[in-house]
C-alpha cells in the first residue's frame, strides 16, 4: 500500500478544488475560522464583514466563473484558510 490520502497541509495560494468549494458551501464551517456559517454562505458573518466591497462582490460569481479565483482572494485577504483541514474530514 503505498497510495495515501490526500491530506495536505494548508498552504496558502494552493489550488482549490471544485469539490472542496462544493463541500465547504454546503457546510456549516466558515474555510477561514472554523467559526459557524450557514450553508451555501461562503463564509461566516464577521469574516465577510471584514472583507472589502469588491472581494464580497466576486464571490457571488459562480464556480468557474471566478468563484475560486475570488475565495482565494478573500481567505488571503483575511489570511486563514482551513479549506485543507476541511477537505480531510470523512
Ligand atoms: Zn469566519
Amino acid at each position: 500500500m503505498t497510495q495515501r490520502q490526500s491530506t495536505k497541509p494548508a498552504v496558502p495560494g494552493e489550488e482549490i478544488t471544485d469539490k472542496v468549494l462544493v463541500w465547504s458551501l454546503r457546510s456549516n464551517l466558515c474555510p477561514a475560522c472554523k467559526g459557524l456559517k450557514r450553508a451555501h454562505n461562503t463564509l461566516c458573518p464577521p469574516c465577510y464583514r471584514s472583507l472589502p466591497y469588491g472581494l464580497r462582490n466576486a464571490l457571488y460569481d459562480r464556480l468557474g466563473q471566478g468563484y475560486r479565483e475570488a475565495i482565494q482572494a478573500a481567505l488571503a485577504h483575511l489570511k486563514k484558510s482551513v479549506f485543507y483541514a476541511t477537505e480531510a474530514r470523512p
